[in-house]
Parts: structure tokens; C-alpha cells; sequence
């Protein structure tokens, strides 16, 4: 497909009292037509800054988009760029948003049916009786049943299951052509997070909209995205297909993280290994590789000189030292890899 969203060298800084915390420090991607992109990382490592800063809503100040940053959307809008007035016209028309927590995204004082249609007339021509006829077909879309009398209902009415769901037919109002999802499942209990799971990807299939999908969950991952990049202390460090990441990572911090993932073929929960360290201060990044404290592999050019991204498959790429051609070879940990 055509790139729907091309993000190219992405850096935002938030300007502190103690100096300027480097959230996001060069980052590219692009997600097609009809593809799920996930992003996946600890929380910190830039993730959530990035979606936000998509959809221009990290607050400036303190936050800066630096020069120099491109977010190209349909091949035509910059959005760095937009006015605010012209942001608001992207925002839930050509771009939709579900967050965690649907409770703080909601209105509590307006009923799910005003809430649907308030974007579908502000952003099309559709008369009130159309814009309800639309928010009662989306609310059967995303699985509820009684839609209209569902419209008539506030959400401190409805389980979290449900406001997810509401959530997403109002990310949906307006045929979106790109969805940004941030943790959507994060706050629901597992089950539930398993109907909201198929419910997006149902979605996601019938309507061929473009996703991003921001989590830190790669079971998630692994049941959606076409595409995956890994992202560590602002930066990306791999990128690569589902298949790529999940069957042949090449980067250390990769391989921590599918560590840290409860084997399918074990029955014991706390066989989770969670990398040892904590990420770098990103008041001061560190000169080399950001990973390097943490990484078993580290070398001493990973301490001087932050690798850049090799080619190590078609459209997979990792900044790792270890995939120089002079690298020494290492043995991947047990259970990564093909
Ligand atoms: Fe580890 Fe070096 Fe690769 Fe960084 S560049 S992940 S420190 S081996
Ligand atoms: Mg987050």
C-alpha cells in the first residue's frame, strides 16, 4: 500500500526547570494503507510522546517538536506545520484516537449518543437524525447490542468493557483513515482484553484503516501488527515485520524483551525475566549506545560511538554493533529466535 503516515528524524524535547529531557531523538518510520504499525517499548522509552505528538496534543510548552521533524500524512499534510484550528479539522476526522482509559476520555455529563454525533456534525454535513442513525450502526459495529438504547445512556452506566467499545466507535465516527491506539486494552481485565482484541483487528479488517498500535503488551502485538518497531530511550532500535521481531530480532534489547513474555509452553507465570538496569537519564543521553549499561553484550565501541541502523533483512533494520560484519558472534538466549 501507499505510506499513509511517514514520521521522519521525530525529536521532541521537554523544556524542564533542570534542563531539556530529550523525549525523542530521531525518529522514522512510515505506516501504508491498510497496514498495523506497533510501537513497543518500556514505559519512558518515547512511545506515548510519539502517538501524542501525531496528534499534536503534547502540551507546548513544555514540549517542542524540533526543527527539523516531519510527520507527513496522506502524502500531503505536514503536521508539524498545522495551525491549531487546522489540527482540530485532522483530529477525529482523518485521524482518531483511542486511549487507556476510556473513563478519562469520555464525557461523564453526555450521553454516549451525543458524544458519537458531536464529531460527525462538526466534521461532515449529516443532519442530527443521520448523525444518530451513524453512531447507532457504530455502536452495533463494535459489538452492542440495543444500540439505541445504548445512545441514550451516560458512561458511568456501562462496565470498561463496554466504554472501550464506545471508545472505538467514536475513534471510528468520521472513517478515520489512521487509528492511534495507545495501551487500548491495558486498563480491562483479561478477557475483556481479549474481545477488544478481536473486536479492533475485526475492525481493522473490514474497514482497512492503517493503525498504530502503542503498547507495551507484545502478546497484543503479536495478535495484530503487521509491522513492529522497537523503541529504547527516544530512539528506534529495530524495525522489522511481526515474523522479523518475534522469530529473528538482532538487537540485545529485543531480545529482553521477548524474554520477558510468558512462554505459551510454560506453566509457571514468574518464569518472566525482566531486563536488569533501568533506561539512561534522557537529561543527558549517553554518547554511545543508550542500551550499553544494560546490555551483556556491550563492547567497547558501544560505549564511544551510537550505532547506526543496519540493514539486516529486507525492510529490518536494528542499531546494534553486534550486526557490524566485524561484529563478534554471539549466542542468542535460550528461547529467542527461530
Ligand atoms: Fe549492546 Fe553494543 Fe548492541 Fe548496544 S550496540 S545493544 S551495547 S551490543
Ligand atoms: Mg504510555
Amino acid at each position: 500500500g501507499k505510506p499513509i503516515l511517514e514520521v521522519n528524524n521525530l525529536r521532541v524535547s521537554f523544556k524542564m526547570f533542570a534542563g531539556e529531557v530529550q523525549a525523542v531523538r530521531g525518529v522514522s518510520f512510515t505506516v501504508n494503507k491498510g497496514e498495523v504499525l506497533a510501537i513497543v517499548g518500556e514505559s519512558g522509552c518515547g512511545k506515548s510522546v510519539t502517538a501524542q505528538s501525531i496528534m499534536r496534543l503534547i502540551p507546548s510548552p513544555p514540549s517542542v517538536i524540533k526543527k527539523g521533524s516531519s510527520i507527513l500524512f496522506d502524502g500531503q499534510t505536514e503536521i508539524v506545520k498545522l495551525t491549531e484550528s487546522q489540527m482540530e479539522n485532522v483530529r477525529g476526522n482523518d485521524i482518531g484516537m483511542i486511549f487507556q482509559d476510556p473513563m478519562t476520555s469520555l464525557n461523564p455529563t453526555m450521553t454516549i449518543g451525543s458524544q458519537i454525533t458531536e464529531g460527525i456534525l462538526k466534521h461532515t454535513k449529516a443532519t442530527k437524525a443521520e448523525a444518530m442513525q451513524r453512531a447507532a450502526e457504530l455502536l452495533t459495529l463494535v459489538g452492542m447490542s440495543n444500540a439505541q438504547e445504548r445512545l441514550l445512556q451516560y458512561p458511568h452506566e456501562l462496565s470498561g468493557g463496554m466504554r472501550q467499545r464506545v471508545m472505538i466507535a467514536l475513534s471510528l465516527a468520521c472513517n478515520p483513515k489512521l487509528l492511534i491506539a495507545d495501551e487500548p486494552t491495558t486498563a480491562l481485565d483479561v478477557t475483556i482484553q481479549a474481545q477488544i482484541i478481536d473486536l479492533m483487528r475485526d475492525i481493522q479488517k473490514k474497514t482497512d484503516t492503517s493503525i498504530i498500535l502503542i503498547t507495551h503488551d507484545l502478546g497484543v502485538v503479536a495478535e495484530m501488527a503487521h509491522k513492529v518497531i522497537v523503541m529504547y530511550a527516544g530512539k528506534v532500535v529495530e524495525r522489522g515485520t511481526l515474523q522479523d521481531i518475534f522469530y529473528d530480532p538482532k538487537h540485545p534489547y529485543t531480545w529482553g524483551l521477548l524474554r520477558s513474555v510468558p512462554r505459551l509452553d510454560s506453566n509457571k507465570e514468574n518464569e518472566l525475566v525482566s531486563i536488569p538496569g533501568s533506561p539512561p537519564d534522557l537529561y543527558a543521553p549517553p554518547v554511545g549506545c543508550a542500551f550499553a549499561a544494560r546490555c551483556p553484550y556491550a563492547m567497547k565501541v558501544c560505549q564511544e560511538i551510537d550505532p547506526e541502523h543496519f540493514d539486516v533483512g529486507e525492510g529490518h533494520t536494528a542499531a546494534c554493533w553486534l550486526n557490524h560484519k566485524d561484529a563478534p558472534q554471539v549466542e542468542l538466549p535460550v528461547g529467542i529466535g527461530r
